[in-house]
C-alpha cells in the first residue's frame, strides 16, 4: 500500500530520482526544495512518511526535523552529503526512524521507507495521526473530523486550521501564522480570510468555547 510521503531535497536530480522511485513503489510524493516549504506542507496533507535532506538552503535538515518532532510523529529518514558519524547521532537523537548516506542507490532507499513504514504501523503510528481536544477528533488520514463520535462536514481549508489548532492547544495561533500555514500566505489584507474561517469552525463543531479570541493576535484553542 502506498502512502503519501514529504520529500525534502533541494538538488534537482536527486529529487527527480527518488520521487521517481518512490513513485514506482506506488507511493504519493509531494516534493519540497526547502525546509520551510516542508514545514508548511506537513499540515496539508496526510503525510505518513519525509524524507529529509540536512543540507537544505534556509533552514537545515536538523532544524526541519527539531521542529516536526514538536508537533508529529510522523516516521522520517534523514539524507546527507556527509557520512559523518556524528551527523547520523544527531539526527538519531532529533528522532530520525533512519540514515541514509549519500550517494545512495534509489532502490535502498525505498526498501528503507518500506521498512520504517512497517515499522511505525500500529498503534503508535494510529495514535500519531489523531489529534484530540475534548471530544473534537481528527483524524489526517483520513481527513476526517468528528465531535462527540459525530462526523462533521469540512472544506479543505477549516480541515488544514483545525488540525493546525488542535496540534498547538494553549498556543496564541497569530492570523500571519495561520494565514502561513494554512494558506501559505503572506499579506495582511488575508487576515479576514482567517476569521472567516474560525467563524466557521466554531459554527460546524458546536464548540465556539475551543477558540479563544486573542485580541489583537489571534486565537488560542483552549481545553474544555
Ligand atoms: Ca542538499
Amino acid at each position: 500500500m502506498g502512502v503519501t510521503v514529504l520529500l525534502v531535497e533541494d538538488e534537482h536530480s536527486i529529487g527527480v530520482l527518488v520521487r521517481t522511485y518512490l513513485e514506482r513503489d506506488g507511493h504519493t510524493v509531494i516534493w519540497v526544495r526547502s525546509g520551510e516549504a516542508a514545514l508548511a506542507e506537513l499540515t496539508r496533507h496526510p503525510i505518513r512518511m519525509v524524507v529529509l535532506d540536512i543540507g537544505l538552503p534556509g533552514i537545515d535538515g536538523f532544524e526541519v526535523l527539531r521542529t516536526v518532532r514538536t508537533r508529529s510523529a510522523v516516521p522520517v529518514i534523514v539524507l546527507t552529503a556527509r557520512d559523518e558519524e556524528a551527523d547520523r547521532v544527531v539526527g538519531l537523537e532529533l528522532g530520525a526512524d533512519d540514515y541514509v548516506p549519500k550517494p545512495f542507490s534509489p532502490r535502498e532507499l525505498v526498501a528503507r521507507v518500506k521498512a520504517v513504514l512497517r515499522r511505525s504501523e500500529g498503534t503508535a503510528q494510529q495514535k500519531a495521526d489523531m489529534v484530540t481536544l475534548g471530544d473534537v477528533v481528527l483524524s489526517r488520514s483520513a481527513r476526517e473530523a468528528t465531535v462527540a463520535g459525530e462526523p462533521v462536514e469540512l472544506t479543505q481549508k477549516e480541515f488544514d486550521l483545525l488540525a493546525c489548532f488542535l496540534e498547538h492547544p494553549g498556543v496564541v495561533l497569530t492570523r500571519d501564522v495561520l494565514l502561513e500555514r494554512v494558506w501559505g500566505l503572506e499579506f495582511p489584507e488575508g487576515t479576514r480570510t482567517v476569521d472567516q474561517h474560525v467563524a466557521q469552525l466554531r459554527s460546524k463543531l458546536g464548540r465556539a468555547g475551543l477558540f479563544e479570541t486573542v485580541r489583537g493576535l489571534g486565537y488560542k484553542m483552549v481545553r474544555p
